[in-house]
């Protein structure tokens, strides 16, 4: 069956065709952090859709070519460099690698290529020459390079195709320099912006003067040089569709690289927002929540996946701790199924049963209904456990269904908890735990299997013997 996906660009639903579908490859491109903080968990709703997406294509056998970019240079970045007088690259760093290993807790897979802006300064130069030479960009008397919505439009090009714009209120010569706009207001953005004394060092030197380019600018640089003038799919949050897209669109496509009769991008997804206790997130109100942030609450980076996972990308999703709290104890119920088939299976493997992978994948074929997947997993569990329950399941059985959930945890990533050492107060724990049952005190070896459960830990009996597993 094939993928039907939201194309935010056609308005519509429809069934995912790659650009070469001899080839089974879809080229994917996400537009990644702006390292001058920490991510908050809005936008790993959004970065752990892109990842979602990536593995169920990859799960229905395409060859991903996943490219997330890194904004190591704009507004923000700049006013923080000032602030902390650490020269530009030092300070990005720090973030930069503070978001790899967020990706990492969240157990997303890496993106193939996470290209920095500041190493793309020349195709995006030259990107803006190519906009020059069609008349679709002019330098400003401060020396910075704009983009002419009025020539683009006049060319018989739409600007608007992802959202309705108001072109009445359209000032001609408005011009933006700021990176992230007001909406709806429609004006000429700035493609290249001419160093002022603010910037400090950060600057190259470019054909129209010292300066530093738009954000906007650099996803369509980076995008292309990587993926080709015209690719698959591009993934961002839903606030992200105006002014960014709409303007790397139009900087696209006004370039005039593309074949003919071919979009710059083919498919348009759009992660919606995420609520915080019902409420949009703010620091003012206490409710602004950085990964680290709940890690230091005690949860894990499977719990806020698993959570972030849960709800269908296009509606808003309200994050509570409450939930949080729900999702970890959805995870144990998960865990003790898995535990007790590993139990029946022992080490007979099987091939995956095809119900509950079926199933799921049915789901997801429909705009990614991530939810419904996880409805049938959570059946599959209850019909499961009731089956353990009476000993009915057979060892081959119980295999199939391990094998289905493997190949489900493929797209999902939530793992059976991780493999990760046990401290040695825990692995105390174990050993008095086994001593105890040695002992044929089960009373006792309970109790220290129930003092490990409120530390976070599940004991899972296999024929090598017992061994930790991290909840
Ligand atoms: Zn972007």
């Amino acid at each position: 069956m094939g993928l039907k996906l939201f194309n935010t660009l056609s308005h519509s639903v429809q069934e995912f065709v790659a650009r070469d579908p001899g080839r089974r490859e879809a080229c994917l491109y996400c537009c990644g952090p702006t390292v001058y903080d920490y991510a908050h968990i809005g936008n790993w709703r959004t970065f752990i859709f892109g990842d979602l997406v990536r593995r169920y294509l990859e799960f229905k056998g395409y060859a991903v070519r996943h490219v997330m970019n890194i904004t190591d240079v704009d507004d923000k970045i700049i006013r923080r460099v000032r602030e902390t007088g650490l020269p530009l690259r030092e300070f990005t760093a720090r973030f930069e690698g503070a978001f790899f290993e967020d990706l990492k807790t969240l157990n997303c897979r890496m993106p193939g290529q996470t290209p920095r802006a500041t190493e793309h300064i020349p195709q995006i130069i030259a990107l803006i020459e190519k906009l020059t030479a069609h008349g679709l960009a002019y330098r400003a008397p401060d020396g910075s390079v704009y983009f002419s919505i009025e020539k683009y439009r006049g060319g018989g090009r739409r600007y608007g195709q992802l959202v309705k714009l108001n072109f009445d209120e359209l000032r001609v010569g408005e011009r933006v320099r700021s990176d992230e706009y007001a909406k709806e207001a429609v004006g000429d953005f700035a493609l290249w912006k001419a160093r002022v004394a603010e910037d400090g060092e950060v600057f190259w030197p470019s054909p129209w003067g010292e300066g530093r380019p738009g954000w906007h600018i650099e996803c369509s640089a980076m995008s292309m040089e990587l993926l080709g003038p015209s690719f698959d799919m591009h993934i961002g949050g839903e606030d992200l569709m105006f002014p960014h897209h709409e303007d790397e669109i139009a900087q696209s496509e006004g370039a005039g690289v593309q074949p003919p009769g071919q979009p710059f991008v083919r498919y348009w997804l759009h992660a919606a927002h995420l609520l915080v206790e019902g409420k949009k997130m703010s620091k003012s109100l206490g409710n602004f929540f950085t990964l680290r942030d709940l890690l230091a609450k005690g949860f894990t980076g499977r719990e806020i996946r698993f959570l972030l996972l849960g709800a269908h990308y296009r509606e808003t999703f309200n994050f509570t701790l409450e939930n949080l709290q729900g999702a970890r104890a959805a995870l144990l119920r998960l865990d003790q199924c898995l535990t007790k088939l590993r139990e029946v299976a022992g080490n007979l493997k099987a091939p995956a049963a095809p119900g509950l992978v079926s199933q799921f994948a049915a789901a997801l074929d429909d705009d990614l209904n991530v939810s419904g997947g996880w409805g049938a997993v959570f059946d599959w569990v209850r019909q499961t456990n009731r089956r353990l329950d009476e000993n009915t399941l057979e060892a081959a059985e119980a295999g199939a269904a391990l094998a289905a959930w493997e190949t489900l945890d493929t797209i999902l990533g939530v793992g059976a908890p991780g493999e990760v050492e046990a401290p040695a107060e825990i692995a105390a724990l174990l050993d008095a735990r086994q001593a105890a049952r040695k002992a044929k005190d089960f009373k006792r070896a309970d109790a220290f299997r129930q003092e490990l459960k409120a530390k976070g830990w599940i004991i899972e009996d296999t024929p090598k013997g017992a061994r930790l597993k991290k909840l």
